[in-house]
Parts: C-alpha cells; sequence; structure tokens
C-alpha cells in the first residue's frame, strides 16, 4: 500500500529529479575538498544565508553539535529552550563531548524566551559560576507547534548576544519554513546569528544532510571537528547533487505545505474528539484527543495504518501530523476521512 505518511518531513523520499542529479553528480574525495557538487552547494548555502562559509554535515544534530563544540570551552555554558530539540532530542552531546553545560530557559507558547529570562540566566563574573558563551534560538519551535520566531524577535535577541558578548546559534532545521511562513528572505531571517544550521533532508526533500553555515573561520574549525566525529565523508557529492535541488527547487514551494497543513487543520477541528491548538503557522498540526475518546493513541495509529495513513503520536493523548512534498491534497481529504471514520 502507498501511505500518505505524516508523520514527520523527515520522512520525504528523494524527488525523481534528486534520483537524476545524484546519479550524474560529478565527485571528489571531499575529505581533500575535491568534491565539486559539495563545494557549489556549500557556495550556494552560505550566499544562501549570507554568511561566509558553510560546511555539509550528515545531520541536523551533528552540525547543531559542531557548533556548541565551536562556540563553547569545557565548562562554558549554552543558554537553551527547555522545549528545544537541542536540549531534549540530541542526547545531551553538548554534555556527553563537549563538558558544554546547558542553562534552560523557559519556551513560550509562542517558541520565543522572554527576553528579561535571558537576560537574567547570563552569568556574572563569579568564581562560582560558569561562563555564559552562547544562546542557542530555535526556528522554526517544533515542539511548541512549529510556531515562528520573527525577522523582530530574532534581532532583539542578537542584539543581547552582542551587549554580552555571547555568540547566537540557530537552529533552523526548517529556517525555509519559518522565512516563507514570514514572507522574508532567510538571509535577512538569520542576519542576528553568528552560526546557523538548517536540515536539507525535511521538508527539502533530500535524503541525507544538513548545512551548517558561519564565518570563514568558525567553518574551518567546525571542519576539523567534523573530521575528529567521524563526519568527514568522502564522494559526498552524490547527497549534496539532492541537496542542490533541495535549495534551488524546494525552497520555494514550503508555502504549499503550509496551506495544506491549515487545511488539515480546518479539517480536523470538525471530527468529534480532537482538540486543536492554535492554527498552524508552518507545516506541523498538532491536537490532543478530548477525555471522550475511548481509543489510545497506539490504537488509533494502528486504525488510521490500516486506512493507509501513518500519523505519530506527541505525547499519552497527543498527535502531531507533518504536511510535505509527498503529502498533496487528495492526502489531506484521505486523512481527514480516516479521521472521521475511526473517531466516529
Ligand atoms: C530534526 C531536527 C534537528 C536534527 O536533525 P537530524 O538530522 O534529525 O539530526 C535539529 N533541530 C530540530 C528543531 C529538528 O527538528
Amino acid at each position: 500500500m502507498e501511505y500518505i505518511d505524516l508523520r514527520s518531513d523527515t520522512v520525504t523520499k528523494p524527488t525523481p529529479e534528486m534520483r537524476e542529479a545524484m546519479a550524474e553528480a560529478e565527485v571528489g574525495d571531499d575529505v581533500y575538498m575535491d568534491d565539486p557538487t559539495v563545494n557549489k552547494l556549500q557556495e550556494i548555502a552560505a550566499e544562501m544565508l549570507g554568511k561566509e562559509g558553510s560546511l555539509f554535515v550528515p545531520s541536523g544534530t551533528m552540525g547543531n553539535l559542531l557548533a556548541l563544540l565551536v562556540h563553547c570551552q569545557r565548562g562554558d555554558e549554552v543558554i537553551v529552550g527547555d522545549k528545544s530539540h537541542i536540549y531534549m532530542n540530541e542526547a545531551g552531546g553538548m554534555s556527553a563531548l563537549g563538558g558544554i553545560h546547558p542553562h534552560p530557559v523557559m519556551n513560550q507558547a509562542d517558541g520565543t524566551f522572554l527576553l528579561d529570562d535571558i537576560l537574567a540566566s547570563i552569568q556574572t563574573e563569579d568564581v562560582h559560576h560558569t561562563i555564559t558563551r552562547l544562546v542557542c534560538l530555535e526556528n522554526t519551535q517544533n515542539v511548541c507547534g512549529g510556531v515562528v520566531l520573527s525577522v523582530e524577535y530574532t534581532r532583539a535577541v542578537g542584539k543581547i548576544a552582542r551587549e554580552n558578548d555571547l555568540s547566537l546559534h540557530i537552529d533552523g532545521a526548517r529556517i525555509f519554513n519559518a522565512a516563507a511562513a514570514l514572507d522574508v528572505s532567510v538571509k535577512e531571517l538569520v542576519e542576528p546569528a553568528d552560526s546557523v544550521m538548517f536540515c536539507l533532508s525535511k521538508g527539502l526533500a533530500a535524503p541525507v544532510g544538513s548545512m551548517l553555515v558561519g564565518t570563514k573561520k568558525f567553518i574551518k574549525r567546525a571542519r576539523h571537528l567534523r573530521k575528529m566525529l567521524g563526519g568527514g565523508m568522502r564522494q559526498a557529492g552524490v547527497l549534496a547533487a539532492a541537496g542542490l535541488i533541495s535549495l534551488e527547487k524546494m525552497t520555494g514551494r514550503l508555502g504549499q505545505d503550509h496551506a495544506r497543513a491549515k487545511n488539515l487543520f480546518e479539517g480536523l477541528k470538525q471530527v468529534q474528539g480532537l482538540k486543536l491548538d492554535a492554527s498552524p503557522s508552518s507545516n506541523m498540526v498538532y491536537f490532543d484527543l478530548g477525555d471522550e475518546v475511548k481509543l489510545s493513541v497506539d490504537q488509533i495509529m494502528e486504525q488510521m495504518k490500516k486506512r493507509g495513513v501513518l500519523v505519530d503520536w506527541a505525547g499519552p493523548r497527543r498527535f502531531r501530523l507533518v504536511t510535505h512534498y509527498w503529502v498533496d491534497d487528495e492526502g489531506v481529504a484521505k486523512t481527514l476521512k480516516a479521521f472521521g471514520e475511526v473517531l466516529k
């Protein structure tokens, strides 16, 4: 059966155009920096984000870890969201591998930190304290609903960082979704950041890979650390070829995924027993099961699967649905019909 797969945008398979480009990619040994396709991807990514350089990395998790390792020394502290991917979902890599101390700050419902909370979290110079080096924002903020942080907010955090001698890193796994939702260029949105990680492998539909961007000096150090972590890839142009199509063709179509998420949201509001969050601002729809629903999330997932729709839970009574390239209007309609039947 061909499933409508709404578990995540990471499930996106490469498009036929990507597979063709991968088959024909010019390649070389990227550890020697000899892979023309990787080099081209890195140049274009840096240019699109308005930074000096970029590095192709195997995953978003490695990209974020490299940023943390470059910005911080052992024992330094980093301000992160208590609902951020870096804090919750990267296996504690910063502590385990970098000796870096996370200082969690509460993510508000809109994905932001209160500016006063950031200020209050910066350690004062004292023999008892760590040294605060870095602030990390996440845009779009996944767990808060795929919500979008604005240009103005990012600037305000950048200003605080500069005034306090801190660096600013953006976990922009879905930064192109954020820019599309705001109708601004990615360059403008990340301008206040010293470094940004974004994923090619999510809504941009590439099979593998993420990009880390920043200054030339930052990227040089990140390249060294990537090798240390075992992320030096050889004929990686085969993968970069798909990433180039992500940047050239996929960044411009994310609005379609956002529109379909809204349609999904409107339709699900009509289904008895579902309590929807606020209207989606990007490609994610979160909702809870009402108390009257006797089925468990596992039973619902199973019954949806029988109807050709894959969905994933986000809590004991909570779901998250993610739209992407491989979910069309028909897929949305099929999903709504299936939910209607399962919860009848
Ligand atoms: C997916 C994701 C990452 C990590 O990417 P992987 O390629 O899965 O390691 C980082 N941050 C956020 C917000 C993500 O959604």
